[in-house]
């Protein structure tokens, strides 16, 4: 994660459209869905509905899509022309992975194209096009949340093609006849926005949108609870809402929002064991897996901790290696560093 600017600095700068700030942030505009480079021609959106993002990849994995105009995938300004081509494909076909095959049909090499893509944008193709799916499938999610709060019974389903897309995007449908009915919101959090699924009387996923896993712990979730879900609002999420901006200003120290985690015996175990592990305190690999008589068995401990779907309220943050750095994180490093700055009071977000 790179620092960014102040918000002050950077919405100054999209005013201006001042180039010395190109390359340095990108916006995304939340009531089109689109991001831009500050140096943008178009119309300049509204600071509250503005989000700034130090990488584009951040923007697409938080559901955004490239601006026609300002192109801010094109960054380093000579994107070779094969490249582009390969994008334009992508985005032409944002449901569909572009194949190895239609790559070549192409006149693209699918080998030269993944590592010109990791050294440019440090993400493989593959993880664009996945993001461009996921995007779409949130893209939905945000807008279909506006939708909800204004109109509890315009019905999701048929303003929206939330259900296409989310399909997509984790290989299992949203609503399926029988099961219960979950609902699945958007969270905006300092750190990135978060993916929160819950019913009334419980929270089942907590997760950053942009990691990688979230796509197989969607189906785990759809495995153990036979689960449909749908973008939607209750208490237990209005908790949670509250709840994490209090956390991320450093004033909450311990959640009340109840919790339902199923997994094999060994993975409840440990989450039981991260539960316990206090706000501001720390513990090693090697230290749980002896505190679960399981002594040696820290790959698995880290394993099962990776597992965890209930991101900070099931604090796998505060597991650190037995020398005490960091390490592992499914979020992302950069984020458990934020995590147990924020715990340890070095830090306030707000
Ligand atoms: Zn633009």
């Amino acid at each position: 994660m790179l620092t960014l600017p102040s918000q002050d600095k950077m919405y100054q700068a999209l005013l201006d459209r001042d180039g010395c700030y190109d390359g340095v942030f990108y916006i995304a505009v939340k009531t089109t869905g689109i991001f831009c480079r500050p140096i943008c021609p178009a119309r300049k959106p509204l600071r509250k509905n503005v989000e700034f993002f130090a990488e584009p990849k951040e923007a697409v994995y938080a559901g955004y899509r490239p601006c026609k105009r300002c192109k801010p995938l094109d960054r380093v300004q000579q994107m070779p022309d094969w490249v582009r081509k390969a994008t334009s494909l992508a985005e032409a076909l944002p449901e569909e992975r572009v194949t190895e095959y239609q790559l070549r049909e192409a006149g693209i090499s699918p080998d030269r194209l993944r590592r010109w893509f990791k050294t440019n944008y440090g993400m493989s193709f593959q993880s664009y096009q996945r993001g461009l799916r996921l995007g779409q499938a949130f893209g939905q999610l945000r807008k279909g949340q506006s939708v909800i709060e204004t109109s509890v019974d315009s019905g999701w389903e048929s303003t929206s093609g939330f259900r296409d897309a989310f399909q997509k995007a984790f290989g299992t449908a949203p609503r399926d006849a029988a099961g219960p009915m979950f609902a699945m919101r958007w969270i905006e959090t300092p750190l990135g926005p978060m993916v929160a699924i819950a019913d009334d009387s419980a929270l089942y996923l907590l997760e950053f949108a942009d990691r990688p896993m979230l796509a197989s712990q969607m189906k785990t979730l759809h495995r153990r609870y036979k689960c449909s879900v749908a973008p939607g609002m209750n208490d237990v999420l209005r908790l949670l809402e509250k709840e994490l901006a209090s956390y991320f200003a450093g004033e909450l120290q311990s959640f009340s929002v109840p919790l339902d985690a199923r997994g094999t015996e060994f993975q409840c175990a440990v989450w039981d064991r991260l539960l316990e592990i206090p706000y501001g305190g720390l513990l090693s690999y090697g230290e749980m897996a002896r505190d679960l008589d399981r002594a040696g068995a820290q790959r698995a401990v880290g394993k099962a901790n990776g597992d965890n779907r209930l991101a900070i309220l099931i604090p796998c943050h505060r597991v650190v290696r037995s020398d005490g750095s960091l390490c592992g994180y499914g979020g992302g490093l950069w984020r458990k560093k934020r995590l147990l700055e924020i715990e340890q009071g070095q830090a306030r977000l707000v």
